[in-house]
């Protein structure tokens, strides 16, 4: 059932202080019909994405030796002591939690399927264990601070591990970029058709700058080696750039600045734990097992950022140390290289140890890259990225004025939200903006056709706006809600559907009184006389907004004064373009 992938004689070399094992769980193809109508009669449980990465990894051989979610005494002396119970150095933790569950039984199967239920996998359970929360962090990353993303993911995992031997039907299935996902076997068989006896890998999760195009370059001539470009593409830390784009980036350096017969890119599935030095190790052990006799450790090396109280986690260069320190028992020899910053009266990168005395240097920092460049819409210099990078770059982050936005009107029926929101409306698209506008009256005629005035109804009414608005503002649309939306806690939704960063709650402070000397529709004289009731202001809540980035007072002002108010925020917030 388990076939064990043979490994060329040059990869046994790499691979021989480490045990040489490569493991392939896969079962042969014309076992699969048996074995799925069997798992089918098995309970089930739904893998986590971190948990499906984690299973492609083992099933493909990338976290070989091991072979299974970790069992108890691995686990154990994993997060204690970087081993395995066999003592082979193996630095994280790669376990199945689960929350208990009603037919679990040690020898038991069980089928692992992903989100949709498609079946990838039967366990045969060996062990059920409990883990400890705060011990595991504390140890494998150095803290318990929930501003470190896998110590705060964590504490959603369930009580439970569960291990036992797999027998995988399918690797979860990827449609984008179907030829640079290659597994262990396959890449270790490109590598060695590229005839080099060293192999460079090079981490990343995120777009390449020139600084990483010298580095890898420099790292790669210095063992004249093959550069594997191996870029993670399962999780990485919340906030990075997507993927896709990513992987655009790498596609276009490679084929315009590295010569194609001396790099390699491959995608990367793992789900990174972004715990620093240990992390590091294991990103070493991975892509020795991926055929790479060297990788690239360079400052910060899998870093999560800062803890909260704005300090790094790990030193910046914690991780080359551990690295090193382990480099010969697992084979892998690590290139080491401290920040490279670019030296403009010179033309040239180099290492920030190596700068001539009082030598002008020129840097841009990620944060800088998205808040000085790509939002303001200006072009990433050429000395610092390269121009089909840029581009692309540019394309997935467009400029503030070009993002999406929301603005949700909220107050009494009469208060002015539909007169200011249309005046609202013509100014911004005298801006050169798309607006959509939805208002609370004209979505019950089609959208919420049928809702009444219910809490109910009314919840579903806002959601449904609130939705609307999330497509549209993800689509880097501007949408103009206007709805009475009297509850706090279903605006807080939206706030959250639409995102906390993209929501502009304009709170339209008209007195009652006002409200009902206006009367516009006549319905503050019905509510008064009983003729409808639930009617917000009088016999229904209103409940106003607590921290609403806009409040317009319709007294003392016009309806063009206070879109004029509005169209001024969202040019300070860069959303529009001042001066038209
Ligand atoms: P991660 O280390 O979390 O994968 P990156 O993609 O930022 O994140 O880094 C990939 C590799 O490149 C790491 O080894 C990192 O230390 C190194 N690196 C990133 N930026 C620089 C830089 N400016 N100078 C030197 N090394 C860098
Ligand atoms: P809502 O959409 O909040 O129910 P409407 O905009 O439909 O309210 O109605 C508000 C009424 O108040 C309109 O008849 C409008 O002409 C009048 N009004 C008077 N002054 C103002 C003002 N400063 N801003 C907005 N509307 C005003």
């Amino acid at each position: 059932m388990m076939n064990t992938i043979v490994p060329t004689e040059t990869q046994a070399r790499l691979i021989e202080p480490y045990g040489g094992r490569l493991v392939d769980l896969l079962v042969a193809p014309e076992e699969h019909d048996a074995l799925r109508a069997h798992a089918n009669t098995l309970p089930s449980i739904q893998l986590s994405d971190r948990a499906l990465c984690d299973l492609e990894l083992l099933a493909t051989g990338a976290f070989s030796p091991l072979e299974r979610f970790m069992g108890r005494a691995d686990y154990e002396r994993v997060v204690a002591e970087m081993r395995l119970a066999d003592g082979t150095l193996f630095p994280i933790p790669v376990t199945l939690p689960v929350e208990r569950i009603d037919d679990l039984h040690y020898d038991r199967e069980i089928a692992l399927r992903d989100s949709k239920n498609n079946l990838l996998a039967v366990m045969t359970v060996e062990e059920i264990y409990t883990w400890e929360r705060a011990a595991a962090a504390q140890q494998v990353f150095g803290t318990q601070d929930p501003a470190h993303p896998l110590v705060a993911e964590m504490t959603r995992w369930g009580s439970l591990n569960l291990s036992g031997p797999l027998r995988v039907l399918a690797l979860p299935r990827h449609y984008d970029f179907a030829d640079l996902r290659l597994t262990p076997a396959q890449t270790r068989a490109r590598l060695a058709a590229a005839g080099r006896t060293n192999v460079v890998a090079f981490q990343t999760r995120n777009p390449l700058h020139r600084a990483h195009e010298e580095l890898t370059k420099r790292a790669a001539e210095s063992v004249d080696g093959t550069l594997l470009l191996h870029p993670v593409v399962g999780l990485t830390k919340p906030g990075d750039v997507d993927h896709f784009t990513r992987v655009r980036s790498y596609k276009a350096l490679l084929n315009n600045y590295y010569d194609g017969d001396r790099a390699l890119l491959a995608l990367l599935p793992l789900a990174m734990r972004l715990a620093g030095p240990r992390e590091a190790l294991w990103h070493a052990i991975i892509r020795r097992n991926f055929g790479a006799n060297y990788l690239i450790v360079g400052r910060d090396h899998a870093g999560p950022g800062n803890d909260s109280t704005g300090r790094p986690f790990y030193g910046p260069y914690d991780a080359q140390e551990l690295a090193q320190q382990h480099s010969a028992e697992i084979g892998v020899g690590v290139l080491t290289f401290s920040e490279m910053v670019y030296l403009p009266d010179e033309g040239r990168y180099e290492e920030s140890t190596r700068i001539p005395n009082g030598a002008q240097v020129a840097s841009i920092s990620g944060t800088q890259v998205r808040s000085d460049y790509l939002n303001r819409g200006r072009q990433l210099p050429d000395w610092f990225t390269r121009p089909e990078v840029a581009d692309i770059l540019s394309e997935s982050y467009p400029p503030r004025h070009r993002q999406g936005v929301c603005l949700w009107f909220t107050g009494l029926s009469g208060a002015g939200k539909s007169t200011t929101a249309e005046v609202l409306t013509i100014l911004l698209l005298e801006h050169g903006r798309q607006v959509t506008v939805l208002d609370g009256d004209v979505v019950r005629t089609h959208l919420s056709k049928g809702l009444g005035f219910s809490k109910e109804d009314r919840d579903v009414n806002i959601r449904r706006i609130g939705f609307v608005a999330a497509e549209l503002v993800r689509h880097g649309g501007i949408a103009v809600c206007a709805a009475v939306s009297p509850y706090r806690a279903t605006r807080e939704d939206v706030r959250a559907m639409v995102g906390k960063e993209r929501f502009v709650e304009i709170f339209v402070d008209t007195p009652i009184e006002v409200c009902e000397d206006r009367d516009v529709k006549g319905m503050y004289a019905k509510a008064r006389r009983g003729e409808i009731t639930g009617f917000t202001g009088i016999d229904d809540p209103y409940e106003a907004p607590v921290n609403p980035e806009i409040t317009l007072d319709t007294v003392a002002f016009t309806p063009e004064e206070n879109a004029q108010r509005i169209v001024a925020y969202l040019v300070e917030h860069g959303y529009a373009r001042g001066g038209k």
